[in-house]
């Protein structure tokens, strides 16, 4: 029988917790290491619904990117989504991993490198690394097979990714071979995508003047927060279930994704 803790071993084996950036809050939120695991369920975000999910689904592990205890709370009345998860998780007995930056901060396994996979890119390296080996850090830059024009490269990604809408800079007129990725928001990096000479940078939550920044030296392509980060349930699916066979491992059925478009 497996524990929530053997569970977070394993997530702690592939992207150790203490990667995770000093604002974060990943880690065991809701419940105990000693609960015996009933099945999993992956999501992007703990909401009511998807916790509802799980209490329907006999599962009573949820393992989540974004964390949903992230700043700190006074009370927990059930006045917010927040706090009404919270109160429906533990009523519930449900507990609640996030893997969060710490799953953003790896070159394997991690949610760049699924993203580079869906896209194609080959050469994967980290666009920010925290140290000399390079395997450790934010962002991924690599190739693609072959070069692409600007209006091809968009078509494909909003296929691969299977995109609505797309927000990105102006064209450059430059084949696009070069592409640097950032699920979630990413903005801090362009610096970086820039200097290490990406032809576009495929990233989410770019404000207005952010935009500006492109500068005629790349394309910023901002696909969204919640798409860029979307196979990210996948890739944990996939590994959970690699790894523990006594236990059902489901995807959420909820698109958790706050932003619609019309
Ligand atoms: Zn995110």
């Amino acid at each position: 029988m497996a524990k929530v803790r053997d569970v977070y071993d394993y997530l702690n084996q592939i992207a150790p917790f203490d990667l995770q950036e000093s604002y974060d809050n990943a880690g065991l939120l809701i419940g105990n290491f000693d609960n015996t695991v009933s099945a999993v369920l992956v999501c992007l975000d703990s909401t009511p619904e998807v916790v509802t999910e799980a209490i329907e689904r006999g599962a009573n592990l949820i393992v989540a990117h974004h964390p949903i205890i992230f700043s700190g709370l006074k009370s927990i009345t059930g006045s917010n989504y927040i706090e009404e998860t919270i109160i429906l998780a533990i009523k519930n007995n449900i507990n609640i991993i996030a893997i969060h930056t710490n799953l953003d901060n790896i070159l394997t396994n991690g949610v760049n490198e699924k993203i580079a996979q869906q896209l194609g890119l080959t050469n994967l390296k980290i666009l920010s690394p925290l140290n000399d080996e390079g395997q450790l850090g934010a962002g991924i830059i690599g190739e693609l097979s072959k070069s692409m024009t600007e209006s091809q490269f968009i078509d494909s990604l909003k296929k691969s990714m299977e995109l609505k809408v797309v927000r990105h800079t102006k064209f450059i007129d430059r084949d696009i071979r070069k592409v640097a990725v950032c699920g979630g928001s990413g903005s801090f990096l362009l610096e970086k995508a820039i200097t290490q000479q990406a032809d576009a940078f495929i990233t989410a939550d770019f404000k207005y003047h952010q935009f500006f920044d492109a500068d005629g030296q790349l394309v910023i392509f901002d696909i969204g927060h919640y798409e860029s980060e979307k196979y990210t349930i996948e890739l944990l699916v996939d590994l959970i279930k690699n790894k523990f066979s006594n236990f059902a491992t489901h995807y959420t059925k909820h698109i958790t994704n706050p932003v619609f478009y019309n």
